[in-house]
């Protein structure tokens, strides 16, 4: 493709795309191909500006529409997107790379929250006191806060603003979407699905951009939150900055996700399902497991059965479809397939033995296509960077532990808490974990347990800066703002006039 036949990625703002007239961009690659599909616009601080005006714009109009309407709203978008949701796959797999049946099942976790927050007026209705002081009544309502910011990761384009978006807006707020420049094309598309579903233009706004319209973000007074999901150092910067500039603010970090075998386990299912959770999406998924802690003597037969299974992985172009989709597609970048080489590269010097190695894979037909193939190391010495650090891509390590109690520590000794799962067939031991584990969210016998939308999704510790996690109970307190009203009454007789007819909301 000629360079001017390339595609320019627009902005959302007021319902339509919009185009960049900053002169910034960004190349968004097919990481199948590794070809350049498309640049993405990247904003300056007048079109943050004008994004975040026309929110406000579309909080001033939302926000004043009945619950009953509003519902109505969701209700179409959930349709909408349950109607149209392979358009939405084949978006994400083209940027991203995944393979389609995995994008399928990304759409299908964040269409989980959508129909959350179609049943949104029970969760934002306040409580209500009668007679708290004699004749004095006491009463909380929620309200939303405004304009809400949402910056995605490159991983989840479509899920991670599905887990945000859908509670924002019911709750009666307007966001300004940030997603990732690598990926940027499926939040337009829920952009045009917001439009068609009804919402008022700016209550859906997507920014393209950097770090100048993060910042631009942080610094605007009209931002009243900031949701992030990314790496660790950005999540901090985030959560600091906002929390310095007064906003409300929750930002989930990165992972090193731990699968703890006991002997007594299941070592079939243990292999399948660490096959599942250490490839699947190439692992860059940030509730991956990237170390399975074998308790022994179970260590020498559990590489054996995952061996065998990664020899049956196939890798290839996800946008393969039916019986040509492969296992597992390529990397996001030509720069992060380094970065994951890299790591198993400093295992291997720190001693570790590399039993099957993904770092030269090369795909027939796909030679410039940023491929990784599935990667098992075993003895990866605690101390090593490859341990202790998050690589986020198809590289599994075993690590030999004597004990239960030895296989906590390891787990409780990292700093992050994302999520953590054990495999045992004795309850008092998952019982023991599920206890002493300094981790967010629990697997047992479960490799990826993300939660459902009517749960909430976060870690402890450096996976996640704030206090209230995504969706779930906790996405609606996070985008309403309560208050509390004491009143007294005197005279209670008012009415409506005669009107026979069966009550209706509008
Ligand atoms: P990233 O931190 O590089 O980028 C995330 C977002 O921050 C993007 O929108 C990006 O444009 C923006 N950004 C990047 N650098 C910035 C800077 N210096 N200042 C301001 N904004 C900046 O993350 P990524 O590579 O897109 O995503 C992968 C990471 O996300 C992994 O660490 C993964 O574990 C994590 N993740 C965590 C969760 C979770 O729930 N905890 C979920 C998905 C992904």
């Amino acid at each position: 493709m000629a360079e001017l036949d390339i595609p320019t990625i627009p902005h959302w703002i007021d319902g339509a795309p919009t185009a960049s007239r900053s002169g910034r961009t960004a190349p968004v690659f097919n990481p199948a191909t590794g070809v350049v599909a498309a640049n993405v616009a990247l904003a300056d601080q007048t079109e943050t500006d004008a994004a975040i005006a026309s929110a406000r714009r579309g909080f001033e109009e939302w926000s004043t529409w009945s619950v009953a309407k509003r519902q109505g709203v969701l209700f179409a978008f959930r349709e909408l997107l349950n109607a149209r949701k392979p358009e939405l796959a084949a978006i994400i797999t083209a940027e991203h790379g995944k393979v389609l049946s995995d994008a399928m099942g990304e759409i299908l976790r964040g269409q989980e929250v959508v129909e959350l927050a179609t049943g949104f007026p029970h969760l934002i209705k306040g409580a209500y006191s009668e007679n708290a002081s004699s004749g004095i009544d006491v009463y909380s309502l929620k309200q939303p806060l405004g304009v809400v910011g949402i910056i995605s990761p490159f991983n989840f384009p479509a899920m991670v603003p599905l887990w945000f978006a859908p509670v924002a807006i019911a709750a009666g707020n307007a966001v300004v979407l940030k997603p990732s420049e690598k990926d940027p094309s499926a939040a337009l598309w829920l952009a045009g699905l917001w439009k068609e579903a009804g919402l008022p233009d700016g209550a859906f706004t997507v920014l393209q951009g950097d770090k100048l319209a993060v910042d631009g973000l942080l610094n605007s007074p009209m931002v009243e939150s900031i949701s992030f999901v990314g790496s660790t150092p950005i999540a901090q910067y985030i959560y600091e900055t906002a929390a310095r500039n007064g906003k409300r603010a929750q930002a989930l970090g990165g992972a090193k996700n731990h699968m703890l075998v006991l002997p007594d386990a299941d070592l079939d299912l243990v292999a399948d399902q660490a096959v599942n959770a250490g490839y699947g999406a190439a692992g860059e998924r940030c509730m991956a497991i990237s170390v399975v802690l074998a308790v022994e003597p179970v260590a020498d037969e559990v590489i054996a059965k995952i061996s065998d299974r990664i020899a049956k992985l196939t890798v290839g172009n996800g946008a393969q479809t039916g019986d040509a989709e492969p296992d597992m597609g390529p990397l996001i970048s030509d720069q992060h397939r380094q970065k994951v080489a890299g790591y198993v590269d400093i295992a291997e010097a720190d001693g570790a033995t590399i039993v099957v190695d993904g770092r030269s894979l090369v795909v027939d037909g796909h030679e410039d296509g940023f491929f990784f193939g599935p990667t098992l190391i075993d003895g990866l010495p605690t101390t090593s960077r490859a341990y202790r650090e998050e690589i986020f891509g198809p590289v599994l390590s075993i690590v030999r532990v004597e004990s239960f109690d030895e296989g906590v520590a390891l787990i409780n000794s990292g700093e992050f808490g994302n999520g953590t799962a054990i495999f045992t067939n004795d309850g008092g031991a998952a019982r023991r974990f599920q206890s002493e584990v300094q981790v967010g969210m629990i697997g047992i016998n479960v490799p990826i347990p993300v939660p459902v939308a009517y749960h909430s999704f976060g870690g402890w510790k450096k996976s996640l800066f704030g206090d209230a996690k995504a969706y779930g109970v906790h996405g609606f307190d996070f985008f309403t703002r309560e208050k509390a009203v004491t009143a007294r009454w005197l005279d209670p007789a008012t009415h409506g006039g005669i009107n026979l007819g069966f009550p209706q909301n509008t």
